[in-house]
């Protein structure tokens, strides 16, 4: 018999949720290098959760976030999003028609109530701004906390354990780790940036980038939270931490973190390099003289130095990596076909989605398991995520289109054809 009905592999949000979904219902080992230090890119995500997207699974997933993160004590803080424009017309006011579409409550600003709602991100270069006041800030880190601490309080076993390959046995699968080899039912590969490592199919499909995010000096905290900003023309994001502003940028040439890099990393950050540095000041510059002043001279700290750095109170950048796929969509769901056992994974998932996400998983495993049945609801979502949506496909190809949805991260491609 197998010691466990289902393991999960990465305890980042993605497989923290998802193991707090299952354990209620299942036998479930989680396992991850480092559980509660969050090694991997849900340790440093800064939680932007906007909801309007011109996919509308992706909209429908993020809806489904927000209810979550919402009832996770810490979780999400309800602070609004907006998107500034910055030139005339601008393409990107055109998004309140993809609000209205999803249903998704919206206001049109003018630039002086845009720079009212978050003077420290806007001033008066803003023409205007669309604003969603239901989106909000993730804190990636305690809702997967929060997952792991439900997963075990429903029964689940946490493991710290380097998980070094998986393969077939009588029970179903085989999980050869550093604390030992288990069998089990199914295996659910939820490792992130790494996803390549264990599963050589997902490759070309996961692919990993570099991606530069910064914060001020520390300051006193606001009274008012104040909404998150987007420049969706100039590829540059804000928002206000509490005791520290952020600002990330993807104007720049996509840097590809292949898997021989990523490999011999034991966290999700890379190094800072000149392909990404001149993005993040270009970003600065969108930003009030008075807060950009509060992010120059910032350090760039050695990947092993960026915790010691953050505690202290300077202004400092880093290389942060995650996961981008041909599509945009994540890839969630069977690599085999599923049936009593089975080999799943949940790779190229961001936090806003991850929520939702995982309940589509979860019903997935639990029918499989015989322990649910869901009689097709969501079925346009699994075939969205389905992971072998892309079987037959050039590699080369999937990783190219991959890595162009990095500098398309609003899907505004997918908007216009919309449109
Ligand atoms: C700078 C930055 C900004 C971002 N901004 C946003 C944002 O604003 N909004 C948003 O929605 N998303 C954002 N993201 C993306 C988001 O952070 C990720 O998509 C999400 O955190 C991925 O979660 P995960 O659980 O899949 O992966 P991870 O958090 O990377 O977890 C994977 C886990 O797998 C473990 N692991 C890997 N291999 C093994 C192995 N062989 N054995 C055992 N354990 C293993 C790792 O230790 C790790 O803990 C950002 C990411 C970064 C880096």
């Amino acid at each position: 018999m197998a010691d466990y009905d289902v393991a999960i592999v990465g305890a980042g949000i993605v497989g923290s949720l998802l193991a707090s979904k299952l354990a209620p219902h299942a036998r479930v080992l989680l396992l991850d290098r480092d559980v509660a230090g969050l090694p991997g890119s849900t340790g440093h995500a800064p939680g932007f959760v906007g909801q309007v997207n011109s996919i509308p699974a992706l909209s429908e997933v993020a809806r489904r976030s927000v209810a979550l993160y919402t009832s996770t004590p810490g979780g999400f803080a309800t602070a609004g999003g907006m998107e500034v424009a910055l030139a005339s017309p601008d393409p990107d006011v055109a998004r309140a028609a993809l609000a209205d579409a999803a249903g998704l409550p919206h206001r049109l600003l003018s630039g002086a109530e845009a720079r009212a709602l978050a003077p420290t991100f806007v001033d008066e270069r803003a023409l205007a701004a669309v604003y969603f006041p239901t989106d909000g800030l993730a804190n990636a880190k305690a809702i997967a906390k929060y997952g792991q601490d439900a997963a075990r309080a429903a029964g689940a076993t946490l493991l710290d354990a380097d998980v070094s390959g998986i393969s077939k046995n009588p029970d179903g699968y085989r999980i050869e780790s550093s604390q030992g080899s288990f069998s089990v039912r199914h295996v659910v590969v939820a490792t992130g940036v790494w996803g390549g490592q264990l599963v050589p199919s997902l490759q070309a499909t996961a692919v990993s980038v570099a991606h530069p995010y910064g914060y001020s000096t520390k300051h006193a905290t606001r009274s008012t939270l104040q909404p998150f900003v987007r420049w969706p023309g100039a590829h540059v994001y804000a928002r206000d931490h509490g005791p520290r502003d952020g600002v990330g940028s993807y104007d720049h040439e996509t840097v590809h973190y292949a898997l021989q890099r990523v490999g011999g990393l034991d966290s999700a950050y890379g190094d800072w390099e000149s392909r990404i540095a001149p993005a993040f000041n270009r970003a600065l510059s969108l930003l009030p003289p008075k807060t950009a002043a509060t992010f120059r001279s910032y350090r760039t700290p050695a990947r092993g130095d960026v915790h010691a750095v953050a505690a202290g109170s300077v202004p400092y950048a880093f290389n942060g990596l995650f996961t981008v796929t041909p599509d945009a969509l994540p890839l969630s769901g069977a690599l085999d076909v599923p049936g009593p056992t089975g080999l799943w994974c949940a790779v190229g998932v961001w936090v806003t989605s991850a929520g939702g996400v995982t309940g589509v998983l979860a019903d997935q495993i639990l029918e499989a398991l015989g322990k649910k049945e869901v009689d097709g609801v969501d079925a346009h979502l699994r075939k969205a995520f389905d992971p072998r949506r892309f079987d037959g496909r050039d590699d080369k190809e999937l990783e190219t289109a991959a890595l162009g949805k990095y500098n398309d991260i609003y899907n505004k491609a997918e908007q216009k054809s919309r449109l």
